[in-house]
């Protein structure tokens, strides 16, 4: 017995129980009290069953991955999962919340898996840049099939209960008392009788995979895969499964995983999961937090209106206020046209549409603004127009509501001073489409109050955003990288790259798309405004404004557009004016 793992006895089934808050990750204090417990119950006559269950809001939710790249401590699971295997009584695993990664391994370890209708079950390594290392590439396909485990692997994506049932990966589904559900269960199947083949044993769903289906399908993936090295690991790991004999799978899968561990792409991938849980850490954990039912923002224009869907597809009614009818009107049109694109994309649902819209207002008038918890400024980028409009806000807002601006560029303290509320203020930095982009800045002002911050941080998980809180600065942090990134890039044309060959090295590299073709997306005349209100300039980038190719809106930029297509084709138009630059600035283009 430990504080970590304890045993009781249910009508004779042994209840093992995991308890180590918050998520029951599989940590060295859990494993060995855990090891020691399976095997003393291995051949305590007391037990004619074995129950793996957790305590707390879920099952085990995975490893502990603070241990991973360090030299691991026995036993490690899968020295646990080979303990089970040999156990000859019916092992059950009871699963609630999230059994994840080393936790569904562990269940996989079990004879049997009783999970709540409630649970989520996945192998989400591939997100780590990893393989499940524990078993998991080897046994799931022997329950659910090489194709869906393939799938279920690359994608990382947890599947639910009753599709888990559906699949053969669970055998039953509780939807009331599962530990009494799961103890009944280890019973009934103790009372049937062996033996139990474990899951390492049974091979009829791999005797049905079509190896040609199955190499189309991982061609496929290996496609998508863009240079990511984790999800051709998960997919080789697979068809070991199917190949090998099990133990030489599992060892094989061994090595994919140690090598992909000690690896460039996996430890940037930890590195970014522990950044952004850091980053979602402000000080004021126990602060009582506002308030927040209704949004209003200030302005329906590219941003606005995509800020205005982030909250309502959130589930917040929101107030969209503009200065005249007519581009009220426009910005609510333009909401309309998303929804309706997501609808025929088979993204939304139209009961789903409808639901959205109705959360809408549209107002012209300051005064309606007055029942918003958290009103949103999104207009013009000039401070005199930003601080005319928190001036009037000050006068209608209610007190205690949080006062927010999109700003790109400019100084949220000098915003804030334009109230008489200074520590209501803060930034809450977009990106575009601000309905689609996750990553969201939290500009902490000079001022603002600590429960305003804690409030706008928990907000935004709820809209489903990855939220860092930044200072007040020019351009915050993702503008002032972005505008590094763009001169270099210039440099890199002017000294012999077209665009196309830059955005391409990013695409091998793994990136959705290359900063020319971004710039083309996001709309070049936001940079070229900014840098001539700063007295900046950009040789190239300057020329294609003053030509009015602003990128896709105007059908040309970096590069040139069909009509209505968004699929950039390279120009010997920009090529030419490159060569001009270059010449002019007297640099020899290799
Ligand atoms: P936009 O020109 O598309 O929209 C601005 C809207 O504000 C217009 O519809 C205008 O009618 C309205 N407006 C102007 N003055 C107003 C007032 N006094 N009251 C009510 N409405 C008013 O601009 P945008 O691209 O949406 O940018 C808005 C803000 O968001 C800017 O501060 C910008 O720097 C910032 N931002 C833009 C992006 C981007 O990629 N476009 C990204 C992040 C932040």
């Amino acid at each position: 017995m430990s504080n970590f793992v304890s045993v009781t006895n249910k009508h004779g089934v042994a209840v093992v129980t995991i308890d180590n808050p918050p998520v029951n990750a599989l940590s060295f204090h859990v494993r060995k009290p855990l090891y020691e417990a399976l095997a003393a119950l291995r051949d305590d006559p007391a037990a004619k069953a074995i129950v793996i269950a957790c305590a707390g809001r879920t099952f085990v939710a995975g490893a502990d991955i603070t241990e991973f790249g360090k030299p691991v401590e026995q036993p490690e699971l899968r020295a646990i999962i080979a303990l089970l295997e040999t156990i000859t009584k019916p092992t059950v695993a009871a699963i609630h919340g999230t059994a994840l990664g080393g936790g569904l391994e562990l269940a996989l370890g079990c004879h049997f898996r009783v999970a709540d209708q409630g649970a989520k079950l996945g192998l989400p390594e591939v997100k780590l840049g990893l393989l499940p290392g524990g078993g998991g590439t080897v046994r799931l396909p022997r329950l659910v099939g090489a194709a869906k485990a393939l799938g279920m692997i690359v994608s990382g994506a947890p599947t639910s209960a009753s599709e888990a049932k559906a699949a053969g990966l669970v055998d039953a589904v509780s939807d009331d008392e599962l530990l009494e559900e799961a103890v009944r269960f280890a019973n009934e199947m103790a009372d049937r009788g062996g033996p139990f083949l474990p899951v390492r044993d049974r091979n009829d769903r791999l005797a049905e995979t079509d190896l040609a289906a199955f190499g189309v399908q991982a061609a496929e993936l290996a496609k998508k895969a863009r240079g990511l090295e984790a999800p051709l690991a998960c997919a080789e790991a697979v068809r070991n499964a199917i190949t090998l004999p099990f133990d030489e799978a599992l060892a094989a899968e061994r090595r994919l995983f140690v090598k992909l561990v000690s690896g460039d792409q996996s430890r940037a991938q930890r590195h970014l999961f522990f950044a952004e849980r850091e980053a979602a850490k402000v000080p004021g954990k126990d602060l009582q937090r506002r308030k927040i039912a209704r949004i209003g923002i200030i302005g329906a224009g590219t941003m606005g209106g995509g800020i205005a869907m982030a909250f309502a597809n959130g589930g917040f009614p929101v107030t969209l206020l503009e200065t005249g009818e007519e581009a009220l009107q426009r910005g609510l049109a333009m909401i309309d046209k998303n929804y309706a694109v997501s609808v025929s994309r088979g993204s939304l649902t139209e009961g789903a549409r409808l639901q959205r819209l109705a959360l809408f207002k549209g107002s012209t008038d300051y005064a309606d603004l007055a029942d918003c918890d958290l009103i949103i400024e999104a207009v013009f980028e000039d401070m005199a127009v930003k601080k005319e409009v928190f001036g009037r806000l000050d006068a209608v807002a209610k007190p205690d509501a949080i006062l927010a601006t999109n700003t790109s560029y400019l100084d949220v303290d000098a915003i804030a001073a334009s109230t008489s509320r200074p520590q209501d203020v803060l930034g809450l930095h977009f990106f575009s489409p601000a309905n689609v982009m996750k990553l969201l800045e939290i500009v902490r002002a000079d001022k603002t109050a600590p429960d305003v911050l804690a409030t706008v941080t928990d907000l935004a998980r709820r809209i489903g955003k990855v939220a860092v809180v930044v200072g007040v600065c020019h351009g915050f942090v993702g503008n002032r990288m972005l505008s590094a990134r763009g001169a270099e890039n210039e440099f890199l044309l002017l000294e012999g790259a077209t665009p196309d060959q830059v955005d391409k090295a990013f695409t091998d590299f793994g990136w959705p798309m290359g900063p020319f073709q971004m710039g083309d997306l996001a709309g070049l005349d936001i940079g070229w405004r900014n840098r001539k209100a700063r007295g900046q300039t950009a040789v190239i980038a300057d020329t294609l404004c003053e030509e009015g190719r602003f990128g896709q809106k105007t059908g040309r930029g970096w590069y040139r557009y069909e009509s209505g297509s968004r699929e950039p084709v390279a120009d010997p138009e920009v090529e030419a004016l490159i060569r001009d630059k270059a010449a002019e600035l007297g640099i020899d283009r290799a």
